[in-house]
């Protein structure tokens, strides 16, 4: 082990490297925030050569390896064991070029989400892409869980911002694809091996994203509904009415609301009584018109009977404290161990499934507290329940209740987060023996040895 340790010192120097007794520094991240990091040692290259190098000398001594971003990953695929090698690109995050005529940014894949948003911005544009884990989130990471959040309506996911790709595959060989064109049909496009693969496929190094125009307005406002049946209805009136600029409509069921309104020091934009919410953005270019416009919308759909009631932002710092509000999921934290749910099921069998997956669960605690709440545009729920208790048989309960059902609704076992560890045991709820079948032969045929995140997906 110490030859290992030693010809990795060699690569990245003594500043790339923190040894398995200094990790204990280094907290595990935002699922275990009582947990120190554990690995035989971290790595952290500095360039897409080093990672080269370490790679090629892992795979050719079987070492397996975890890729690291931000730890930010709910489902956890970014934990290593105690006789695997952590690489984090914590080094590399550099913001290489932004062209202006291609609207790309080039970067390194350890800059944070929040990062590159900021950069975007003070060059004039605007990187969509945004989730509750911004400040530590890095791109690496939000490519290779091909992550979603909040504006995916209108912006697609993570994989529909990566216009150009680099990554370094098991045995260290570079494909450098950092292509700027939208339109790019040449034989398979490789990128989409790496996008959502959860760093089994290859370590992803270098970027090219796409930028988009910066929105010179954002209209945003609380609504609250009395039906189920009236989401999907001003959904798709407020899309087309907006001419396709809405950019959010994420859905608070009363028990997420009345949660978060709880948090001191939260906002209270409207009354907790109702049994739907839905925090509504658009994105536009003309301030004024958009204003009028965005207030006309809502007047309409609240004479037509699709919303009982509305709150409009009149300040940035209205508009925060709404978003602030639906980001809150720290709150469900004071209900001590939750098991969090990230599923994907057509919006028509959504109020069904939710009963279906309660009964169960209420017949045992009849004390649960479970907590609703989503990107339900993208016919993604967030479910969260605590019974309290948190052992391996209860997980395991509450696992079999919420994810079985989704099979006969065509559903994805994950909507956004990935399948990490936490889903493994339910990949086949979504997908097919065919499906995992060839998955398997692609991790076979592009990691022979097995040492990227093995064990992790399946
Ligand atoms: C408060 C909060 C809110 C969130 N909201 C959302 C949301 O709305 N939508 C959503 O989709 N996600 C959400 N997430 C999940 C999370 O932000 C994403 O999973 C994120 O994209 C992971 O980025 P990371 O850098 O933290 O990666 P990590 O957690 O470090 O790693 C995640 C996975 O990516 C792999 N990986 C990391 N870097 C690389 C690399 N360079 N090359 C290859 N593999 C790599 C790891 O091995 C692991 O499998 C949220 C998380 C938090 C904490």
């Amino acid at each position: 082990m110490a030859d290992l340790i030693e010809q990795l010192r060699g690569i990245v120097g003594d500043k790339g490297l923190v040894l398995n007794e200094d990790l204990a520094g280094r907290g595990a991240g935002y699922r275990h925030p009582d947990k120190t990091l554990v690995a035989k040692v971290l790595v952290r290259p500095g360039s897409t050569e080093e990672v080269s190098q370490i790679l090629k000398l892992c795979n050719g001594a079987g070492q397996p390896v975890v890729s690291q971003g931000g730890l930010t990953g709910l489902v956890d695929g970014n934990i290593a064991a105690p006789d695997e090698v952590i690489l984090s690109l914590e080094r590399m995050r550099e913001f290489e070029e932004i062209d202006h005529a291609s609207a790309t940014m080039t970067i390194q894949a350890g800059a944070t989400l929040q990062s590159v948003q900021e950069a975007a911005d003070d060059a004039g544009f605007f990187f969509p892409l945004d989730l509750g884990g911004r400040g530590s989130a890095t791109l690496g990471g939000n490519i290779s869980t091909n992550a979603g959040g909040n504006r995916v309506l209108r912006y697609g996911m993570a994989r529909d911002m990566v216009l150009g790709l680099e990554a370094v595959q098991a045995d260290g060989t570079v494909l450098s694809s950092l292509n700027k064109i939208i339109k790019d049909n040449a034989g398979y496009n490789l990128k989409h091996m790496f996008i959502g693969s959860e760093g089994t496929l290859g370590v992803v190094t270098r970027l090219v994203l796409r930028l988009r125009p910066k929105p010179a307005s954002q209209q945003t406002a609380y609504l609250a509904l009395d039906e189920f049946d009236k989401l999907p209805q001003l959904l798709n009136f407020c899309n087309s009415r907006s001419g396709g600029c809405l950019s959010a409509f994420e859905v608070m069921w009363r028990d997420y609301f009345e949660l978060v309104l709880s948090t001191p020091g939260a906002a209270q934009p409207l009354p907790a009584d109702y049994p739907f919410y839905v925090l509504m953005e658009v994105m536009g270019g003309d301030p004024e018109a958009d204003a009028d416009r965005f207030q006309d919308m809502l007047a309409d759909a609240l004479e037509k009977g699709l919303l009982v009631d509305a709150v409009i932002a009149k300040s940035e710092g209205e508009r925060q404290a709404m978003w602030a509000l639906r980001d809150d999921v720290e709150s469900l934290r004071r209900w001590g161990p939750t098991v969090g749910f990230d599923v994907g099921l057509p919006i028509a069998a959504m109020p069904d499934y939710l009963e279906e997956i309660d009964q169960p669960i209420l017949a045992r605690w009849p004390e649960r507290r479970r907590a609703v709440f989503g990107h339900l545009g993208d016919g993604n729920l967030h479910i969260a329940y605590a019974v309290g208790e948190n052992g391996a048989d209860t997980k395991k309960i509450i696992d079999d209740a919420v994810y079985l059902p989704l099979a006969s609704r065509g559903g994805s076992v994950s909507a956004e987060h990935g399948i990490g560890l936490s889903k493994r045991d339910y990949l086949e709820v979504s997908r097919s023996a065919a499906e995992i079948g060839l998955m398997r032969q692609l991790k076979t045929m592009m990691d022979p040895n097995n040492i990227l995140n093995p064990g992790k997906i399946f």
